[in-house]
């Protein structure tokens, strides 16, 4: 057989975000793929007016024809975000559980886009063919409902694709992790098992939902007023504890945030939360007394424009919040956040509010692997490789150490873009580079990094905006009096800075004449150099500068 087994990544490898995996098999050539993942990751604030960012599928693209489908492992946006914004560009099947499914709907009804019929629902444990590739939904264990590992069986063997898991023995809502179905995968053969890093440098195990679940409990009977819980929307699971620790302690429950809503809506269309008591609404719960009332809100990493940020600013029409109450932050303090995270903390207890997060108390834990749990994973699956994905550089070299460690024979270091032969071949290795690379969405449109309008918008919003009209008679005279109009530029005093760049205009123009376009081009690149230079000499400033020419 001279059929080619590959595996590439063109997102989620060396960082932690934006995942997307593909495997292809065939003969040299002529490879059929399916991808698993289409994530984003959020942008920050080096590139202005960019919210999201998600992984350049120019690769697929090409080889449309032969992608036979996407199959998504679960709902997190680093799994799903890009799908309705990459997906017509691909325009294939689209496979995921439920509750998965129900997600990824809304993202397309968004876009006002039909996805009805090529999305396709995959019970949980289910299986899918997609001609030489036998998937199989594999029950895991994460932050979200229904995670779900990969089987993924080819004619060159078995890949383990992990997705995002960790093992959690008491995830409280969703099943167990199916250890019996991954020790059966193990003992049949895994060459190789593509596998989360994000955690390899924790050690002991991850820990689980219940027992955040009893700490909360017992942190929530001690406060006697307002309690004000904020976590991750996704987290269905704290969703529930949040409802349950507020029925146990004699409180109502009141969902705060779009986030909060969907979730919730989600998981309850998909049968999950029946027992829970019925939250209240934000408006109504203004009407009970300040120690019978739970607020579960998002805005956990300090989001300017998440609920609990406008709270903890008195702007938020619904919820108040006043000396002596408490805030629970049940989520990790994602690095990079931190900043923005104890502004938030710094206003709360200025104003004699409790702030309880997983630096004082235990009321989180994480959905990924610490290295007790990715060892049981190894002793499970057995695999012949191991290719860690789902990290940055330095988690991903840390994990290849850790395989090492673990007696695995290949391990595979990865990068985006890096295409491995996993069959044939003495050993997986890295044989060949796809190209890979990152989109903006800017507004509507998907930009590349270097694209104008995100290099005018970096060097309009620290340089400032210059604008300059002058007007040229119809014999080609330049006419005095041009006009200025700028923003973001310090002045002293605005009128001496007008004064100076009229001037230094009108020298400037006196020396040209305008009667063609040549002429037209010398003019307005030797003012643009003129007035930068003004201002920076002025201003410190070197604006982006804009020169009109108007005949009259
Ligand atoms: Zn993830
Ligand atoms: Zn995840």
């Amino acid at each position: 057989m001279n059929k080619e087994l590959l595996f590439c990544p063109l997102g989620g490898s060396g960082e932690i975000g934006m995942n997307m995996n593909l495997f292809g098999y065939g003969e040299k050539g002529d490879h059929k793929w399916i991808m698993v993942d289409i994530g984003v990751t959020f942008a920050d604030d080096t590139i202005p007016g960019v919210d999201l960012i998600y992984p350049d599928p120019g690769f697929i693209v090409e080889k449309k024809d032969n992608l036979l489908g996407i199959v998504i492992t679960h709902a997190h946006e680093d799994h799903i975000g890009a799908i309705a914004h990459l997906w017509p560009k691909l325009g294939c099947k689209i496979y995921a559980t439920p509750f998965t499914a129900v997600l990824i709907r809304e993202k397309f009804k968004e876009k006002q886009i039909d996805i009805h019929q090529d999305l396709k629902i995959v019970e949980l444990n289910g299986k899918v063919s997609l001609e030489d590739f036998e998937i199989e939904y594999i029950t895991l264990t994460h932050s979200i409902l229904e995670p779900n590992g990969l089987r993924i069986k080819t004619p060159a063997g078995v890949i383990l694709h992990t997705g995002d898991w960790k093992v959690d023995p008491n995830p409280l809502i969703g099943d167990n992790i199916n250890q019996k179905r991954l020790k059966e995968i193990g003992n049949e053969g895994v060459l190789a098992m593509i596998c989360d890093s994000t955690n390899v440098f924790s050690a002991g195990k991850s820990g689980s939902e219940l027992d955040v679940r009893k700490n909360l409990l017992n942190i929530m009977a001690r406060l006697k007023k307002r309690i004000v819980i904020t976590s991750f929307a996704s987290n269905v699971a704290r969703m529930e504890t949040a409802f349950y620790c507020a029925e146990k302690t004699g409180r109502q429950i009141s969902l705060v945030g779009r986030s909060m809503h969907r979730i919730y809506k989600a998981a309850r269309q998909c049968g999950y939360m029946k027992n829970s008591i019925d939250p209240i609404d934000p408006r109504e719960a203004k009407n009970f007394p300040r120690e019978k009332i739970v607020y579960l809100c998002t805005g956990s990493q300090g989001e300017p424009m998440g609920a609990m940020m406008r709270i903890s600013s008195y702007i938020h029409p619904d919820v108040f919040i006043e000396k002596g109450d408490a805030v629970i932050f049940s989520s990790k303090i994602i690095p990079g956040n931190e900043k923005k995270l104890y502004k938030l903390h710094n206003q709360l207890v200025k104003d004699g509010i409790e702030v309880i997060s997983e630096e004082t108390e235990f009321v989180h834990v994480s959905g990924h692997p610490n290295r007790d749990d990715l060892k049981e994973m190894y002793n499970w699956v057995k695999p012949n490789c191991v290719i860690p994905v789902h990290g940055e550089h330095r988690h991903m070299i840390e994990h290849i150490n850790f395989a090492k460690e673990m007696q695995v024979p290949h391990p595979v270091q990865v990068e985006n873009g890096d295409i491995v032969k996993l069959f044939p071949g003495e050993k997986p290795e890295v044989f060949d580079k796809a190209p890979s690379g990152r989109l903006y969405l800017d507004g509507k449109i998907s930009v590349d990094p270097e694209a104008q309008s995100i290099k005018d918008r970096k060097n309009l919003s620290s340089n400032g905006y210059l604008e300059v009209t002058i007007m040229i008679t119809p014999k080609g005279n330049i006419h005095n009096d041009p006009i200025l109009s700028f923003r973001g530029i310090p002045v002293d005093d605005r009128e001496e800075f007008i004064y100076g760049l009229v001037e230094e205009i009108e020298i400037i123009s006196r020396t040209f004449k305008v009667g063609n376009k040549q002429q037209e081009h010398n003019l307005i690149d030797a003012l643009k150099i003129a007035c930068r230079k003004f201002s920076k000499e002025k201003t410190g400033k070197k604006p982006f500068t804009n020169i009109n020419l108007v005949k009259i």
